[in-house]
């Protein structure tokens, strides 16, 4: 099986590896010349996007967002769908709209092409280690025939339904991430301007109903200060405008991610849009002058 991926960011490097690690048939392209090289050095080859549509029998995508995907897949005469044919698969590994991936899944059945939208969680760390969770929507045949492809690159693959049900999934966590680090940034503030050290209210409550991952991890940077990326704030605002559109698409009241979506907006135009998301904490600090935990 002939595969093509487009997009060698942070996450598509390290997942091409993982890839070629597991004996793959690689072939890769992206804007970034110096990322091909590194990926061919450790083993694919490369070609235009054009070739990739014509020889690969599944042609994968990690690319930023939506316009990306639709700019490199749709574009009328030089898009791949152009150089696709009937019985070739289609799998987008990048966080988009789940209402771009029904479009770009329609445009792709008008040639008999399937496609899976399959994004992840984990993070570069997890790409590298090959670890990701993959979420992934499509029809259950075409997932069964390409799961072992992403379990190449993964420690989950869960099917969520038809095609936009993986992006949709994606959103669900992007929005219950973002909203769980404002409420332990506020609680912190809260408990700081009480009189009650962060640091002991965290010790105190973890193991129990409030506890979570997410707190596991964001709560000790908060406190230290540390806005070292893990994931950025102006990729989890790039993240809930998809889950702010797809809302007002299928009329889900999203308030919460309205408002958290605020403060991340303020954290982007105040200079913290290259910081880990944990510096939602800085917004409260901002209103308080308060530094949480120090
Ligand atoms: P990135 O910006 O590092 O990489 C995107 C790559 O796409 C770049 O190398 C760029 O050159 C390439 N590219 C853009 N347009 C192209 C085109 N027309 N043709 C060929 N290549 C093109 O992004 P990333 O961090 O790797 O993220 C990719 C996706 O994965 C995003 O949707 C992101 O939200 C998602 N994601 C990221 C993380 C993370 O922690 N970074 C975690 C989970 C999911």
């Amino acid at each position: 099986m002939k595969i093509g991926l487009i997009g060698l960011g942070i996450m598509g490097k390290p997942m091409a590896k993982n890839m070629l690690k597991a004996g793959c048939d690689l072939t890769v392209s992206d804007l970034n010349k110096a990322a091909v090289e590194e990926v061919v050095a450790a083993g694919a080859k490369t070609t235009s996007n054009k070739e990739i549509g014509e020889t690969c029998d599944v042609v994968m995508t990690m690319l930023p967002n939506s316009p990306h995907v639709k700019s490199v897949m749709l574009t009328p005469e030089t898009g791949v769908v152009n150089y696709m044919k009937a019985g070739q698969v289609f799998i987008d590994m990048s966080s988009i709209n789940p209402v771009a991936s029904k479009e770009i899944a329609a445009a792709l059945a008008e040639k008999g092409v399937e496609m899976l939208d399959a994004p992840v969680s984990g993070g570069e760390p997890k790409a590298i280690d090959g670890t990701l969770s993959f979420m992934v929507g499509g029809k259950q045949e075409i997932f069964d025939r390409y799961q072992p492809l992403l379990e190449t690159m993964s420690a989950s693959v869960v099917r969520c339904g038809e095609v936009g049900a993986g992006n949709t999934t994606k959103l669900a966590n992007q929005i219950i991430v973002a909203c769980n680090i404002q409420a332990i940034a506020e609680a912190f503030t809260l408990a700081q301007k009480a009189g009650v050290d962060p640091e002991l209210v965290f010790q105190a409550i973890k193991g129990g109903l409030a506890g979570s991952t997410v707190m596991n991890a964001k709560g000790p940077m908060m406190m230290e200060g540390n806005d070292k990326p893990g994931f950025k704030i102006d990729l989890h605002i790039k993240d809930l405008n998809n889950a702010l559109d797809c809302a007002h698409t299928v009329g889900a009241p999203v308030p919460m991610t309205a408002e958290v979506q605020e403060i991340l907006q303020w954290l982007h135009n105040n200079g913290c849009g290259q910081n880990d998301h944990s510096a939602i904490a800085k917004y409260y600090e901002h209103l308080t002058g308060i530094k949480i935990g120090r």
